[in-house]
């Protein structure tokens, strides 16, 4: 059977956990040759070849921060000497503000929140594709980009992660305008999955994870949303990302963002 994904190398940052590893397996049972891990945490990346059914050797898992371009250099260097390609870059990492808003932060707190998250998740963004994209213009290859509901809708996220993930919303406009026609660039804007999702360590809460409000809830459909049963599942969530990623099926999109959020655009009031 043809994956959509086939022969493909694919480059994911945060691929350790969440919806940046749920990825990963879909990659690999699409039929990508080879998928590149980079992250700060690469534990849970030991089971993935095997959950996949492939050899371990099509994982390549690498310890780095996406604040560090040596760090990232040296992984596209890793990758391209292990796979000898990159087709598809996922500049995924990031974390969150737990929804600390205006009022119950203080203009210190704020400081912090802002340079620690807007570093993970805007300025890693930005060093993945610097020091990646040379590979992709080698390869014809594309980026897809992790998005949030909280890039379009307000109560996502604090003012800290909205604009984050705003931010990444004038990143794939601008890099599908500068990389173009070359290399596709896209996003997949998620709802909320649960996931092990952290908050910045400078106002402590690099332990805090996002699994602990889903943990709240009691397993009843979520009516706020118009698909009422839309998953928290990461893998459910992998689909608009195959699609993006795949050169058969996505080859005249670029600058577009999948909503994948379960309706939160369409539920009215
Ligand atoms: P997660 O914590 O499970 O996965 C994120 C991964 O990024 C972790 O493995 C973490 O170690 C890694 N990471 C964090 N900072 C890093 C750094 N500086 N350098 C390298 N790696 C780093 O969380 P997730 O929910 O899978 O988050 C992935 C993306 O999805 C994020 O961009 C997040 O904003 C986005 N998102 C998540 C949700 C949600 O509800 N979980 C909703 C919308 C968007």
């Amino acid at each position: 059977m043809i994956g959509w994904l086939d022969g493909d190398v694919a480059f994911i940052t945060g691929g350790g956990s969440g919806i940046g590893r749920a990825v990963a397996l879909r990659f690999l049972q699409e039929g990508a040759h080879g998928v590149v891990i980079f992250d700060r945490s690469i534990e849970g990346v030991a089971t993935l070849a095997d959950e996949a059914g492939v050899v371990p050797d099509r994982v390549l898992a690498l310890t780095g921060d996406v604040r560090s371009t040596v760090d990232l250099e040296a992984a596209v260097a890793a990758a391209l000497d292990r796979f000898g390609a990159i087709d598809v870059l996922v500049p995924n990492a990031g974390i969150w503000d737990f929804n600390r808003s205006i009022h119950r932060t203080t203009s210190a707190e704020m400081a912090a929140i802002c340079d620690e998250l807007f570093d993970i998740n805007v300025k890693g963004c930005v060093l993945t594709v610097s020091a990646a994209w040379r590979a992709l213009v080698d390869s014809g290859g594309c980026i897809v980009m992790t998005l949030s509901n909280a890039a379009f809708y307000p109560a996502g996220g604090g003012p800290a992660y909205t604009a984050s993930k705003h931010a990444i919303r004038g990143l794939v406009t601008q890099l599908a305008y500068e990389l173009a026609p070359k290399v596709r660039v896209n996003g997949v804007a998620i709802g909320g999955l649960r996931t092990d999702l952290r908050g910045p360590e400078s106002i402590g809460m690099g332990e805090r994870s996002i699994e602990q409000s889903f943990a709240k809830r009691t397993g009843e459909p979520n009516m706020w949303l118009p698909l009422h049963d839309a998953s928290s599942d990461p893998a459910d969530s992998t689909g608009p990302f195959v699609l993006l990623a795949s050169r058969r099926n996505a080859s005249v999109i670029t600058g577009a963002i999948i909503n994948a959020d379960g309706g939160i655009g369409v539920r009215g009031f």
